[in-house]
């Protein structure tokens, strides 16, 4: 009998021999999930966009805590009626009652309402861990009690919760104009948190997500930008490992992914291809302006839209030498299996959405 393979004797998977010879799938005929995206205006443009390119989202309403939600959950509940494959919803709750009595029942009702909708998930944001303070104010962090009935409820609903929870590590570090956050960061200060003493630290901030898996077993966590942990490939392996529930969506971080060596990103790819899926942060959210935007404006989304989707797919599913965010990359060239769990097989399952109808 001849030996098996090291990796089939470990039993891993090995895609890239079951995947040998199979052509890169093409870029159109590839049904792609943006998993977490923000569109909060009707734009036929955007729709004829998806339709061409074989894209659906999966629509964010975020924050939970500013006053915007009525209106969110209003414009993601109405596009999703017009365009269901295109935009389910996950929701969000309102985080500005909290010291009421009975806030954990009241939460529970409107996801409850949500869920009878249609929503697939529920979003988390960093507001809580850096934002939203106790009556004694102390930051509430996500593993506050507080949130534990909530939590409770998802997991026996079986919805995911949808967890932006801190923020990349340079937010603690100086400001630098060679971190892939550098625009962010220096046109929102307010998220940048070196030299403020009193915020909680990214590692505690990430041990407190990490303590509701533990309290929470069965409940799905799918920690949005690589669960703030784009520093760390180790990091979100040792997580895969230890939480049998936890995904990631790598949203606005294929930059981060992109500076690391192609090698160790795609073995992450390889060995976790169950739990990471894609994702943008699409962004359109006009009722946070004070004009409506033009529609040169809605068109200029669109197409820088149409740009990064492809430029994504060309890192993870091309190959050689490529060009991303301005620096020099090596492209993934991820077997077609894995490439297919990675753009929608992952969100299918986890999100439970209906069945997709391809063009
Ligand atoms: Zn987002």
């Amino acid at each position: 009998m001849r030996p098996l393979p090291f990796a089939l004797a470990l039993g891993v998977l090995v895609p890239t021999i079951a995947a040998a010879g199979e052509p890169v799938p093409a870029y159109a005929e590839l049904l792609k999930i943006d998993v977490h995206s923000h569109i909060f205006e009707d734009v036929p443009a955007l729709h004829a966009l998806f339709r061409k390119i074989n894209m659906h989202t999966i629509n964010v309403c975020v924050p939970g805590g500013d006053g915007h939600l009525a209106t969110m959950d209003r414009i993601a509940f109405e596009l999703y009626g017009q365009h269901p494959e295109l935009y389910p919803v996950t929701t969000t709750f309102d985080l500005r009652p909290r010291d009421e009595p009975g806030y954990a029942a009241s939460t529970i009702a409107w996801l409850d309402r949500a869920f009878a909708r249609g929503a697939v998930a529920v979003k988390i944001w960093k507001e809580v861990g850096m934002e939203i303070k106790d009556r004694n104010g102390k930051f509430i962090l996500p593993d506050d009690p507080l949130f534990d009935p909530i939590y409770a409820h998802l997991a026996k609903r079986g919805k995911p919760l949808h967890a932006h929870l801190a923020e990349p590590i340079d937010a603690w570090r100086p400001l630098d104009p060679d971190s892939p956050h550098y625009g962010y960061y220096s046109q929102n200060p307010q998220w940048h948190l070196y030299g403020k003493p009193g915020y909680p630290s990214h590692e505690a901030l990430i041990a407190a997500r990490d303590h509701i898996m533990k309290k929470h077993p069965t409940l799905v966590v799918v920690g949005a930008h690589l669960g703030s942990l784009e520093h760390d490939l180790e990091g979100i392996a040792a997580r895969f490992e230890r939480f049998p529930n936890f995904y990631i969506d790598v949203a606005a971080r294929t930059r981060n992914l992109a500076r690391h060596p192609s090698e160790k990103v795609r073995a992450l790819f390889l060995k976790y291809s169950d739990r990471i899926m894609y994702g943008l942060d699409a962004s359109w959210i006009p009722h946070r302006r004070d004009a409506p935007p033009t529609n040169a404006q809605r068109q200029g989304h669109v197409n820088s839209l149409e740009l990064r989707y492809r430029t994504d797919f060309d890192y993870y599913a091309g190959q050689g030498e490529m060009t991303y965010n301005g620096r020099k990359t090596e492209a993934l060239k991820l077997p077609r299996e894995v490439l297919e769990k990675f753009y929608h097989a992952n969100a299918e399952r986890v999100f439970k959405l209906g069945p997709t109808v391809t063009p």
